[in-house]
């Protein structure tokens, strides 16, 4: 079966481990923890009958912010961009991440996406309209996501999975 390995990218607390759990094992732990070092979870899909097992890292200690350590995303055949609606500032840590990520990677797959959509008429959901128009405007699409109910998940790991395949010329460029 294809193997492709995809990273977690984001600022400290965004919802990326949480993201993991569930679309690896379908649950959502609502407890706070840190992830300690790396995480390495594994799950088969299929995209358009082509079997895929995706190899998802789980990128820890990233609460420096900015800075990603590049050695994780060696082999990796793309990345989701993760950003917290509710925290304006992950979405620029999130923008760093992937200039940092296009530096040492080059032009691989990514998706971005904006986690806590359960949250969204909250008082607390405060994104930059603006700053997201810019974005999509650059070609960016951005996805909207809750680790919490499960929403836009599944589609996420697809759109990535599509993406690359895509690149790989394993599917039809569509
Ligand atoms: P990470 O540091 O990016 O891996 O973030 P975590 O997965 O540890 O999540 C950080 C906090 O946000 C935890 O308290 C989670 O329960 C919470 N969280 C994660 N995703 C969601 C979500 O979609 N909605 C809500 N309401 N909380 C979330």
């Amino acid at each position: 079966m294809l193997q492709k390995k995809i990273c977690m990218l984001g600022a400290f607390s965004v919802g990326k481990s949480s993201l993991v759990t569930r679309y690896v094992e379908s649950i959502f732990g609502d407890k706070y923890h840190t992830t300690v070092g790396v995480k390495i979870s594994k799950k088969e899909l299929t995209v358009e009958e082509q079997e895929v097992k995706l190899i998802i890292w789980d990128l820890a200690g990233q609460d420096d912010l900015t800075r990603l350590r590049t050695s994780y995303l060696r082999g990796t055949s793309g990345y989701i961009l993760v950003c917290d609606g509710t925290r304006p500032f992950s979405l620029k840590v999130a923008l760093n991440m992937h200039k940092e990520a296009r530096e040492y990677s080059g032009d691989i797959s990514f998706v971005l996406i904006i986690n806590k959509f359960d949250l969204q008429s909250s008082t607390d959901w405060e994104l930059d309209q603006e700053q997201l128009s810019a974005l999509e405007a650059s070609g960016i699409e951005v996805l909207y996501t809750s680790a919490k109910t499960g929403d836009g998940v599944d589609e996420v790991f697809q759109k990535l999975t599509k993406k690359m395949l895509q690149e790989h010329n394993v599917l039809e460029n569509t």
